[in-house]
């Protein structure tokens, strides 16, 4: 039969717009079971019968499922709850880190139904190691295709232009092989790479204290300091991808030299290697025993050891001053601090919050602006990915356009 162009081009809107429902459905059903069909017709433009309609496709494509009635006390047939089928697809995410690859098999839920910690021989076998590990223990246990995609978060940025990783803690330089090598190994599985922070800044906002937050400002202060933003609700990548380098703000433009060329970076005086050595240099002028690492630190402070307390409270004037900068330019509404900064508790953000006030009495923006510590475990980075991935990315009823994604 022959089709004109414009009925052509007519079937293919039809298609867009019912996958735009289909996938609006699924979300409202995500982030709001258990839910009945008249709920997602309130929350919605669509008719009664369109809803039915679509949940019929979403249950039939096995993503959503029926479970028991309503509690409702009106009277009549009791309306049919739905719910997201957990069974029905998974997800693969790594976190990349200086240890290895922890990894996570998610459900559709977002519970985790498998987690292994996973040595890595080198760069070259990074892909080859995810590969091996989906095929040998994955795929044993769920169908090829329940596999929706696989996520990977790493400390470090991505030339989203260019295909290129950087990351100092991982040793990558201008490393282009390891995109291609997955892309070859994982020709039609999505790939969703991104910055941990940027996916810890979104379970954040998902999962964590900072729900309905619209511009969140998350620190992951570890080895690292890094950050992640949600500027008006949605990620803020910047024209690369490569947004959130708060570790390279100047603090003292005549300050140390920084790995990066510039002059003192913030990075080198609040990373958890730099408190380790600001701590030692107090401890050397107050004749105490230099620290070996963090955790000794940790326990130093938590002791009021005066050397420790001198170092938190210089590390907490620093931050605070960066922290402002980033308030007043963005109008930040929360402050999330991440990391291994947690472990100093709150006696850290007490010590931050008196370099604050001062700023705050006379500044509404920095006023308004609450800092916590994130309340979300270290798997935070893969729970992210996988929830940007199904509340952004995923499509039920049409083919992704591309098989990359990069943050
Ligand atoms: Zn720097």
């Amino acid at each position: 039969m022959f089709i004109n162009r414009s009925a052509k081009n007519n079937l293919v809107n039809q298609a867009l717009i019912k996958e735009s429902n289909l996938k609006t459905l699924f979300n409202l059903i995500h982030n709001r079971e258990p839910v009945f069909r008249a709920e997602l017709a309130g929350l919605t433009d669509l008719s009664p019968t369109t809803i039915s309609s679509l949940v019929d496709e979403l249950i039939q494509r096995n993503f959503v499922i029926s479970k028991g009635t309503s509690n409702t006390k009106s009277p009549g047939r009791k309306p049919i709850m739905l719910e997201i089928n957990a069974k029905g697809a998974y997800i693969a995410a790594f976190g990349w880190g200086r240890s290895g690859l922890k990894y996570f098999l998610y459900d559709l839920k977002c519970n985790v139904v498998e987690h292994s910690i996973i040595a890595i021989n080198g760069l070259d076998s990074f892909a080859k190691t995810i590969y091996d590990t989906i095929t040998n223990t994955t795929f044993r246990k769920i169908a090829k295709r329940k596999l929706l995609a696989v996520c990977i978060s790493i400390p470090g940025l991505i030339d989203s232009s260019n295909h290129i990783l950087e990351s100092y803690v991982l040793g990558l330089k201008e490393n282009k092989y390891v995109i291609a090598e997955l892309m070859e190994l994982f020709p039609s599985t999505p790939i969703i790479i991104g910055n941990e922070s940027v996916f810890y800044t979104y379970a954040e906002k998902e999962f964590g204290c900072s729900k309905n937050v619209n511009n969140l400002f998350y620190a992951n202060i570890s080895d690292g300091v890094g950050a992640g933003m949600i500027l008006n609700g949605k990620i803020y990548k910047g024209g690369t991808g490569m947004a959130g380098e708060f570790g390279h703000n100047t603090i003292d433009m005549n300050g140390p030299e920084c790995e990066c060329g510039s002059h003192g970076c913030l990075e080198n005086y609040i990373s958890l290697p730099s408190i380790v050595n600001m701590y030692s240099q107090h401890a050397q002028n107050m004749l105490l025993p230099p620290a070996n690492n963090i955790d000794e630190v940790f326990v130093a402070y938590a002791n009021n050891n005066p050397a420790a307390v001198e170092t938190i409270r210089k590390v907490a004037q620093i931050l605070a001053c960066a922290l402002c900068n980033v308030i007043n330019l963005l109008n930040i509404d929360r402050v999330v601090i991440g990391g291994g900064m947690r472990n100093f508790g709150q006696p850290f953000l007490d010590e931050l919050d008196k370099y604050m006030r001062p700023r705050a009495e006379h500044n509404k923006i920095i006023k308004r602006c609450p800092i916590t510590f994130s309340t979300l475990d270290q798997s935070a980075p893969c729970l992210g990915a996988v929830k940007y991935f199904l509340d952004n990315i995923m499509k039920i009823s049409v083919d992704l356009e591309k098989n990359l994604f990069l943050y």
